[in-house]
């Protein structure tokens, strides 16, 4: 039999991909195993496991307590500038590693909120859709609560996000903050953060970008979008590992504007003076609030170094390239299953994964974990197919479709048995 023509294009892209090589990068990617889910947590660089052991023994164990001063109090703002550069187009002084996205968000949302509403206190509507990534509604519930202010849903389809049209309609001369996720979790939807900037702006409205399923696989540009802020996961495309801490990008000219609620010493203007009372230090540094997690920050600085090297924009192109991959053997073997694509088809509105559904993909998702091939599970019948690009292969993207196809045809022969 001759080889299936899938494969053969799957090994043709690999041989003419310019970025094949990351992959031998990151620890795990000799193994037959196929890997869905760098969208959720990434592989390990090889390089940072080297370089935690190397922080460890030398930094760490040699500089001691003296590693704050040499070194360790400018790594959030040096690799915050870093993902500026390398990720979000932001220029430097803007960016900084900080808590857990979640907590930056609260941070930056109340900050948003508390300004409005004291240069303008009848913006009292928070906006933000029914599909946002869960912590993102739940911390702008929680500040909604705190302040007395509304909450305006906008209503979305959940195979797509959030239009220009939707946003117009919900914003208004009530509206304090906009806050928008630039890739949905659920269906990859890739909002236009440009228009949708504008469009808040235009209502006088304040915006914050969750970055967190696009920081390291769609370019983003918040500079020359006009972002006020954003924060973004680093533990995702950027391989920070399991709870690495995010970042946040507050543009400059908005920064003294803003009093972050979290007010603690590493935010202080003169920190190791301990005085009697908090002064908020000018520039990004100002959203920071205890104690940075130095040796959780390092691995991401070697994945950024490779985007860096890369291009974002290459990446994008592998990306979409993988997707597009996946979507034409999801319509060739899945379809005929029905199985139904539950993400945009237009690459342009697309980010870096690709889900797909049928009501049985939570059974088809546990069986696949059995097998080595990793997918995640999204209700409402969702499998969930992340493919970061520096680490995944053509070839890996059809050996994972191929077993969801086995497993697939095996769950629905044997329900039609049961039935
Ligand atoms: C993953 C993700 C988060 C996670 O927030 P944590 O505080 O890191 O748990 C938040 N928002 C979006 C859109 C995400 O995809």
């Amino acid at each position: 039999m001759s080889l299936d023509p899938h494969l053969a294009y799957a090994r043709r892209m690999d041989r003419a991909d310019g970025l094949a090589h990351y992959r031998k990068r990151f620890h795990g990617t000799d193994a037959p195993l196929v890997y869905f889910d760098g969208n959720s947590l990434g592989r390990p660089p090889i390089a940072a496991i080297e370089r935690m052991q190397r922080f460890m023994e030398h930094d760490w164990g040699g500089r001691l307590i003296r590693g704050w001063d040499e070194s360790w109090l400018q790594l959030p703002l040096e690799i915050g500038d870093r993902i500026g550069r390398a990720v979000i187009e932001a220029k430097a002084g803007q960016t900084v590693i900080g808590d857990s996205t979640t907590v930056l968000l609260y941070k930056l949302a109340r900050a948003a909120v508390d300004a409005q509403l004291a240069r303008h206190p009848e913006r009292r509507e928070i906006v933000i859709d029914t599909d946002n990534f869960p912590t993102d509604r739940y911390v702008l519930e929680g500040i909604a609560r705190e302040r007395g202010l509304t909450v305006r849903w906008i209503e979305v389809d959940t195979t797509l996000g959030v239009t220009s049209q939707q946003l117009r309609a919900a914003v208004g001369r009530h509206t304090a903050l906009v806050v928008l996720s630039h890739v949905a979790y659920r269906s990859a939807y890739l909002a236009d953060a440009p228009e949708l900037t504008r469009i808040a702006h235009d209502a006088g409205a304040l915006i914050l970008w969750d970055l967190c399923h696009s920081a390291g696989s769609v370019p983003v540009r918040a500079d020359a979008w006009e972002f006020d802020l954003a924060v973004g996961c680093t533990y995702k495309y950027l391989n920070g590992g399991p709870g690495s801490p995010a970042f946040a990008y507050v543009r400059d000219d908005l920064q003294r504007a803003l009093a972050q609620p979290i007010q603690g010493w590493f935010g202080a203007a003169d920190q190791f003076a301990m005085g009697p009372r908090y002064e908020p230090v000018p520039g990004i540094r100002r959203f920071l609030s205890g104690t940075s997690p130095i040796l959780a920050m390092l691995p991401m600085d070697e994945t950024l170094a490779m985007i860096e090297e890369a291009g974002i924009a290459a990446v994008r192109a592998k990306s979409v390239a993988l997707t597009t991959f996946a979507i034409e053997l999801a319509d060739d073997w899945l379809a005929p299953l029905g199985v139904t694509l539950a993400s945009p088809v237009d690459p342009a509105e697309r980010g870096g994964h690709v889900t797909l559904h049928h009501d049985a993909m939570r059974e088809v998702t546990a069986r696949l974990w059995q097998r080595d091939v990793i997918p995640d599970y999204r209700d409402p019948g969702g499998l969930r197919i992340g493919l970061a690009p520096l680490s995944t292969s053509f070839e890996e993207v059809h050996r994972g479709l191929d077993a969801t196809r086995e497993v697939l045809r095996q769950v629905i022969a044997e329900r039609a048995g049961l039935g």
